[in-house]
């Protein structure tokens, strides 16, 4: 049956915050080698209202000043070493160590997601200046707090601010967030088989327009249950659930899940209605007009209609329509 519920919000535990670690700076904190920050409005205005950021600053926390000299990466980018150049002191293992037993710390607040600085020798990601000697540097490294974080925590949604600009990355980070948050939610309640398969069937579309391989493999997956142990069915579940996620949605395989969905319209929708929702599909396709478009009209069928699959579809509205993701993909 059809709800005014939002499909996000029906999967959604409301007494769980979403909780994301960030880089103190991208807060505003005054936490930068120069006693500045680099504060990102986007993160605190507008993602503010939804999730709750646990700040790290991990060369504030291993006891470096503000203001300091500066540091960097140097060496090779495989093994890069943390040194401060003016007085060639290594930090390597103290950052090291540091970031092993605060992520640690971490992983047991269940974070959802976390926003890393770019460009930093401790926070990057990716592309991270490694300086060898007597050359220039290469931008190939990843910082070392950083390097521990995408180690020790696969599934967790990561990303750098800079990507954050980018409409199709920001719309995978956020719908990854929120996934994440359903999935702690449905852990929390219990695993079990019924759960795991009602979870599953929710996320049908959306998985395929990230993966359809991925999903026909989950699929059987869940299939799988009774011939293999429940735990490692989850626990394979998890890995593959996160791992297809983060692999990006194109408007080719948008356009062919929407189609798929009109399919399921037949019965209740007359011609008319159809080939317009089709049309918009393919204005979609063309890069005429955004995703939200044609999401929209399919919504309002299948409320109007009370289509009972598509209506559980989390792919229908992923994340709160505020946050307006859709509009600019
Ligand atoms: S990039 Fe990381 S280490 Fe550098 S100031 Fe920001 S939070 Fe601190």
């Amino acid at each position: 049956m059809a709800t005014d519920q939002p499909a996000w919000q029906v999967w959604h535990d409301e007494g769980e915050p979403i909780r994301v670690g960030v880089s103190s700076c991208l807060l505003g904190r005054k936490v930068r080698y120069d006693g500045g920050h680099k504060h990102d409005r986007y993160l605190t205005d507008v993602l503010g209202e939804w999730f709750e950021w646990v700040s790290v600053c991990p060369e504030v926390e291993i006891g470096l000043g503000t203001p300091r000299p500066t540091i960097r990466l140097e060496g090779s980018a495989a093994a890069p070493r943390l040194v401060e150049p003016g007085s060639g002191e290594d930090l390597t293992e103290r950052m090291r160590s540091y970031s092993e037993r605060r992520v640690g710390e971490l992983r047991g607040l269940e974070l959802d997601g976390y926003v890393l600085k770019r460009s930093s020798p401790s926070c990057g990601m990716e592309r991270v200046k490694v300086w060898s000697r007597g050359g220039m540097p290469e931008k190939s490294g990843v910082g070392i707090f950083a390097a521990v974080l995408l180690e020790r925590c696969p599934s967790l949604p990561v990303e750098e601010e800079g990507r954050l600009n980018d409409p199709v990355l920001r719309e995978n980070f956020i719908e990854r967030v929120f996934a994440s948050h359903r999935w702690r939610s449905l852990r929390r309640a219990g695993l079990t088989r019924a759960r795991l398969i009602a979870f599953h069937t929710a996320h049908k579309m959306l998985l395929r327009t990230h993966n359809e391989a991925g999903y026909r493999r989950m699929g059987a997956l869940v299939a799988s249950f009774g011939r293999r142990p429940d735990g490692e069915v989850f626990a394979e579940y998890e890995e593959s659930f996160f791992d297809i996620l983060a692999r990006r949605a194109t408007p080719k395989r948008h356009v062919n899940v929407l189609q798929h969905a009109v399919g399921y319209l037949r019965e209740a929708v007359d011609d008319g209605d159809r080939r317009e929702l089709l049309a918009l599909i393919e204005d979609y396709g063309k890069g005429l007009v955004p995703l939200i478009v044609p999401i929209t009209m399919l919504r309002h069928h299948v409320r109007r209609h009370d289509i009972d699959y598509l209506s559980g579809q989390l792919y229908l509205e992923p994340h709160p329509k505020e946050l307006m993701l859709r509009n600019r993909v």
